[in-house]
């Protein structure tokens, strides 16, 4: 079996790759990835070491190298997992995550019906797509889009352009729609190894707002598992949600991730909650996220596995056993995007 993984470098992608290539001793894989700031060095590395992975290296927004990687590769499977996804960059730079999200998934999804147009072609998506729910209820899969920031609103449109695929020229695809995920090989933005890495070096811990927004916090193998449920039993044509139940607001979530790396490292717990910080709340930032998930259950036969509690100290054993990882996540561009994001905000007049 040929497979194409797109954002195999990053850290969902990554995570699918090393899973897959456990599950399918007969396949062969293909990571294309534009290597953004997101494609640790380290994960390459990592990945490059493994003889039955290759690297594609481009863009999907450059047309002429997916039409020839695509052509060249044939595949089987396409599992079509890169995107911008930070959502607090996509209020700085919309463009990129236009291009990235809408025209790179319309690239691919053209080169496939070009050249392999029987594959099986498998779109990552988010919860996000459905928008803020308030304190109670949850999105079934045919809940209508309302998307509320440009990361969520580009995968929206993502989505909307397999479905069309779908459609117009019978691709056989799925969807999958998950929650927050965490894990180790997560880069350092987003909010559990934003907290971890800096409660390490004792630096301030910045939670938007009062830290009352709700998610749901899906382990990353649980996710990688999903998918492959859904590639292996999912219905051509129809999305399935994956969320884990471990529904928190940002500040337990923060609080609980302290108590891991007190009971980790030893170090004091109360001096790491003494290092949260309530700091300036992002723009239209959504309250709440939950999924119904009975239908992934029902046709796929698929349930996390991973308890929060125990896959939280496992992600902070992971951060603390690979320093060069994160000294690799940790570079000018990462100091000058946290510069833009939070200086302001933990300025001691911003208090
Ligand atoms: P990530 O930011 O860690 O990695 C994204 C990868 O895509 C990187 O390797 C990057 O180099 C690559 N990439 C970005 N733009 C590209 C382009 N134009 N061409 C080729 N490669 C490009 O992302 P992640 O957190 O692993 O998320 C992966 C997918 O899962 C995304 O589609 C995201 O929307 C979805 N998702 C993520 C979460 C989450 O909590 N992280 C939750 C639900 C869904």
């Amino acid at each position: 079996m040929r497979v194409l993984v797109t954002g195999g470098a990053g850290f969902i992608g990554s995570t699918f790759l090393l899973r897959t290539l456990d599950r399918c001793p007969g396949a062969s894989m293909t990571c294309l990835d534009a290597l953004t700031y997101a494609a640790n060095p380290a994960t390459v590395t990592e990945l490059a070491r493994q003889p039955r992975i290759d690297l594609a290296h481009g863009d999907l927004v450059d047309f002429a190298f997916v039409d020839d990687t695509v052509r060249r590769l044939r595949p089987d499977l396409v599992v079509h997992i890169a995107a911008e996804t930070h959502v607090d960059r996509s209020i700085q730079d919309p463009l990129r995550f236009v291009r990235s999200n809408v025209d790179g998934t319309l690239s691919l999804l053209e080169a496939v019906r070009r050249h392999c147009p029987s594959a099986r072609f498998h779109h990552v998506s988010t919860d996000e797509v459905f928008g803020a729910l308030g304190d109670l209820g949850a999105f079934a899969e045919d809940a209508r889009y309302n998307p509320g920031n440009p990361y969520s609103a580009t995968k929206a449109a993502s989505d909307h352009l397999v479905r069309a695929y779908v459609n117009t020229h019978r691709l056989r695809a799925t969807i999958t729609h998950a929650s927050n995920t965490y894990g180790p090989r997560q880069y350092p933005e987003k909010l559990i190894p934003l907290m971890l890495t800096r409660a390490l070096e004792g630096s301030p811990l910045p939670v938007y707002g009062t830290g009352m927004q709700v998610r749901d916090w899906l382990h990353v193998d649980d996710h990688a598992d999903a998918i492959w449920a859904v590639i292996e039993r999912g219905e051509i044509g129809e999305s399935y949600n994956v969320g884990s139940g471990n529904e928190h607001t940002n500040l337990d979530l923060v609080r609980a991730l302290c108590r891991a790396i007190a009971d980790a490292t030893g170090r004091d717990l109360a001096s790491l909650e003494g290092l949260i910080t309530h700091v300036a709340d992002r723009p239209g930032h959504d309250h709440r996220y939950a999924l119904a998930t009975e239908k992934i259950r029902r046709v796929c036969g698929f349930s996390p596995r991973v308890e929060l509690h125990a896959g939280l100290s496992a992600t902070v054993r992971w951060y603390l056993a690979n320093p060069d990882w994160v000294s690799r996540a940790k570079t000018a561009d990462f100091g000058r995007w946290l510069e833009a994001q939070y200086a302001a905000r933990l300025a001691p007049e911003a208090a």
